[in-house]
Order: structure tokens, then C-alpha cells, then sequence
């Protein structure tokens, strides 16, 4: 299948060509037909599927006809929860959107207002928007929603983790009622699910991957390491592995500040990018990762959400996250759009739990490898892992959340093993030099 198949036209064809797309991607063979169709879409793609040319390429084509926009209003509105995932989707509509006379813009906090508002004087025919900046917009007569033809909510799951259902319900209400909607989320919660029925109508319904599977081109592995050793063992498999450029996600901004003086003062160039950063520190920092100045990028989730860096080949869990979720998101930074990637956590006995959740999610085992002279002195109970069988023994209290696989019917998890019997503490098996 080609792109000029699916309906686009020209200009945009001579664009994508110059990215050197040939093939379009399986969300984007989807969802450019049925948001060229005018219908509603909703769309479950994590990011690395290809997913924001899946929506600005039908879009952008719907917008070279028709009128151009008034002063102070957008004809399409993007919402999306971060700036930097703001900023990307914005460079995207430039890109795509090079040989078409169309005018874009994009506002996020933690800048300057008053740049936004000279730029959306004019008048744009996409606007880009973190929710919160949008709205300090709005009140302040910046931006008017009349005339919006669509609205996008991109990354819908990570906007409800990050607290934005009340201001996205503000934005949708202020919305004219005649509008395309489409909405993009890597999960499908029951939360997601009740905001797609206040927001979609009779969509067209798009989906490249399972929920919460991790994508076939990225290798995990699991170190067992003792949480002091970490630091260490980062710094060893970046120097052995001669990795250039990876990222490595801590749970904390200070956690993320320690490492990366740490990986400094070891000869490593690193940045830090969280939201304790200025937005100029953290475009800084990326760019400086994007064009090798920085070899390791040291992130917490909500920095790293959305950060599209082409092929990416290593990523690095210091730490586990507390939302299995999230392990799914972090993955996905590297073997982006069929490019291979490794996605390596260092794992201590603290985080069995988390470890268990994650394989149950993702429904595999994890392969463990042990670092010679990083042996564990606390090492993960029962190595072998079986999905469900290393979370430590809790009592079973009746409303005890237990972090077995939570079915109702009681069943396991489809594709989980059975709960292996607890083996002595040995890690032989797993065991291998790197
Ligand atoms: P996204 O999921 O939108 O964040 O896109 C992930 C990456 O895939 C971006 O770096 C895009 O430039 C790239 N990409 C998007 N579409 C294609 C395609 N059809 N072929 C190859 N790469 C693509």
C-alpha cells in the first residue's frame, strides 16, 4: 500500500516522501481513510506506531480546502498533555505540512504568554495546545472555538493521569457542536472510555496493537542488581555496550538530578529533563541529546511522555515504575516505526512487586541477566519468573489488594502460567555474563 492510496494529495505525498516514508504504517493505513471520511475516530496506538502522520496527514489535507481562518481563532485544535509532545506534533504539522499555504501554531506553559497570543492574532488553522495554557489563552480573549472543524485529543490515556479531565471538559464544552473528533490513547480504561462517549459519535474505530503490549522490535531484559550497585552498573553497561545515546528513566526528579551528576563526573555527558526544569532547560537538553552532545538523557515519566527521538536504540528503567502502564510507555521510546531497540531495567529486590505486575501486564517473562561483579547479595526471589510467581507472600487479607493477576472470576490472566512453587533464592539459571 502506498500513501497516495489513501487519498492524499500532492503536496502532502512530496512531503512525506522527503521524511523517506514509503509504507504507511498500520495506524496510519487505518485512520487517514476514516478521518478523510469526516467520521469521528478512535484510535488505540501508543506512540512509535506512527500514529501523529495518521492524523495530521488526513487533517492537513481536509485543510487545504476551505477557508482559511479569522483573527483569534483555530480551525483545527490538537490538545495534547505535554509540552514537549506539543512541540513534536507541532514540528509534524510543519513537516507534513511544508508545501501547503497553511498557518500553525503552538502554546504550551512555562513560556512566555504574549508570543502566543501576537501569533494567534492572525488567526491559525492548527493550533496545538497543553490544555492549562490553552484555557489561560481563552480567558484572556487570546483564542476563540467557533470556528473549529476538529478537535484532536491525542495521548487521552496519559491527560487523565496527569489530572486534566476538568480542563479537558472545559475545552470539549466551549467547543461548537458540529465538529469531527478524534481521539488517540495507547489504554482503554473505563475512565478513557466514559470520556470517548461525552466526546465521539458513531466513530470509526482504529487499533494497531493489543492494549498494553510492547512492540515485537524492542529486546527486554531484566538486571537483578542491588539498588546501591545501580549507579555503577549503568555506568558499566553504557562504557561496555559503547552506547551513544540512551534513556534512562528514574522515578524521581531528584533521583533523576543524582545520576546524571553521577554519569557526569564518570565522563558520561548527561542531562536531566523533569518537570522541575524550565521549558528552556528541557529544550536544551533534548536537543543536546538529538544531536549527540548528550549521550545519556535522564528522565521521569511525564518529561519523557512523547518524546519522539528517531531511532532510539537504548532505553534504561534505573527504576521501575509504579504504574505498570507506564513501563509500556517508557519501552516505547526505542524500536520506533520498525527500527530495533533494547529496553534494559535494573531491577532490585524492592521492585519484585513492580516487576510481577509488569510481566503480568505484558503477559512475558522477562529475561534476566546477570552482570559478573553485579551479583546481588538481595537477589529477586525465584529468577526463573514466571509471571505472577515472584511478588513476595503477603497475607491474604479479604480486601487485601494483592498483586496477583485481578480477576474477578478469580481466573489468571490469559497467557500467564500457572503460579510457579517458590524455589530456593538461586539465580543460576538466568545467569549470564555480559
Ligand atoms: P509517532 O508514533 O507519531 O510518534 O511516530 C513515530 C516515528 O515514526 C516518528 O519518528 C515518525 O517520523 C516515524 N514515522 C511515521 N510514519 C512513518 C512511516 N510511514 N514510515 C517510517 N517512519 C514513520
Amino acid at each position: 500500500m502506498s500513501f497516495a492510496s489513501l487519498g492524499l494529495s500532492a503536496p502532502l505525498l512530496k512531503a512525506v516522501a522527503e521524511q523517506q516514508y514509503t509504507i504507511p504504517s498500520p495506524i496510519q493505513q487505518q485512520a487517514i481513510p476514516a478521518v478523510l471520511s469526516g467520521r469521528d475516530v478512535m484510535a488505540a496506538a501508543q506512540t512509535g506506531t506512527g500514529k501523529t502522520a495518521g492524523f495530521t496527514l488526513p487533517i492537513l489535507e481536509q485543510l487545504s480546502q476551505g477557508k482559511p481562518a479569522k483573527g483569534n481563532r483555530a480551525r483545527v485544535l490538537i490538545l495534547t498533555p505535554t509540552r514537549e509532545l506539543a512541540a513534536q506534533v507541532a514540528e509534524s504539522v510543519a513537516t507534513y505540512g511544508k508545501y501547503l499555504s497553511l498557518k500553525s501554531a503552538v502554546v504550551f506553559g512555562g513560556v512566555k504568554i504574549n508570543p502566543q497570543m501576537m501569533k494567534l492574532r492572525g488567526g491559525v488553522d492548527v493550533l496545538v495546545a497543553t490544555p492549562g495554557r490553552l484555557l489561560d489563552l481563552y480567558q484572556q480573549n487570546a483564542i476563540r472555538f467557533d470556528s473549529i472543524e476538529t478537535f484532536v485529543l491525542d495521548e487521552a490515556d496519559r491527560m487523565l493521569d496527569m489530572g486534566f479531565i476538568r480542563d479537558i471538559r472545559k475545552i470539549i464544552q466551549l467547543l461548537p457542536s458540529k465538529r469531527q473528533n478524534l481521539m488517540f490513547s495507547a489504554t482503554f480504561s473505563d475512565p478513557i472510555r466514559k470520556l470517548a462517549k461525552e466526546l465521539i459519535h458513531d466513530p470509526v474505530e482504529v487499533s494497531v496493537t493489543p492494549s498494553n503490549s510492547t512492540a515485537k522490535t524492542v529486546t527486554q531484559f531484566v538486571y537483578p542488581v542491588d539498588k546501591k550497585q545501580k549507579p555503577k552498573l549503568l555506568l558499566k553497561l553504557i562504557e561496555d555496550g559503547n552506547w551513544e545515546q540512551v534513556l534512562v528513566f528514574t522515578k524521581t526528579k531528584h533521583g533523576a538530578n543524582r545520576l546524571t551528576r553521577f554519569l557526569d563526573e564518570a565522563g558520561i555527558s548527561a542531562a536531566a529533563i523533569h518537570g522541575n526544569k524550565s521549558q528552556g532547560a528541557r529544550t536544551k537538553a533534548l536537543s543536546g541529546f538529538k544531536n549527540g552532545e548528550v549521550r545519556a538523557l535522564v528522565a521521569t515519566d511525564i518529561a519523557a511522555r512523547g518524546l519522539d527521538i528517531d531511532q532510539l536504540p537504548q532505553v534504561v528503567n534505573f527504576e521501575l515504575p509504579n504504574v505498570a502502564e507506564d513501563y509500556v510507555h517508557r519501552i516505547g521510546r526505542t524500536g520506533r516505526a520498525g527500527a530495533s531497540g533494547q529496553a534494559i531495567s535494573l531491577v532490585c529486590l524492592d521492585e519484585s512487586d513492580l516487576l510481577g505486575g509488569i510481566e503480568r501486564l505484558t503477559r512475558q517473562t522477562i529475561e534476566r541477566r546477570i552482570v559478573e561483579g553485579f551479583e546481588p547479595v538481595h537477589p529477586l526471589p525465584d529468577a526463573s519468573a514466571k509471571p505472577g510467581a515472584h511478588s513476595k507472600r503477603r497475607p491474604h487479607h479479604k480486601n487485601h489488594k494483592s498483586a496477583r493477576p485481578e480477576h474477578k472470576d478469580g481466573q489468571r490472566t490469559p497467557g500467564t502460567p500457572k503460579p510457579a512453587r517458590r524455589r530456593p533464592r538461586t539465580q543460576s539459571k538466568a545467569k549470564a555474563t555480559v
